[in-house]
């Protein structure tokens, strides 16, 4: 799973609009994709690779 760099939290993929961030359910934090793409994961991978229309910003 992924981890958020603030907390250890655990990050999930949050998708809004068009755009997809990552959100962490214990502190409540955003991250951009590419901020926490160096430890993207298969599971988080896969649920990205179902969106075509995703914007990585
Ligand atoms: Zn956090």
């Amino acid at each position: 799973m992924m981890k958020c760099p603030d907390c250890g939290g655990r990050l999930e993929v949050l998708r809004a609009c068009r755009k997809v961030a990552m959100k962490c359910r214990k502190c409540g934090r955003e991250y951009r994709i590419h901020e926490v793409a160096d430890q993207l994961d298969a599971e988080t991978e896969e649920i990205l690779g179902r969106w075509t229309a995703i914007i990585y910003d």
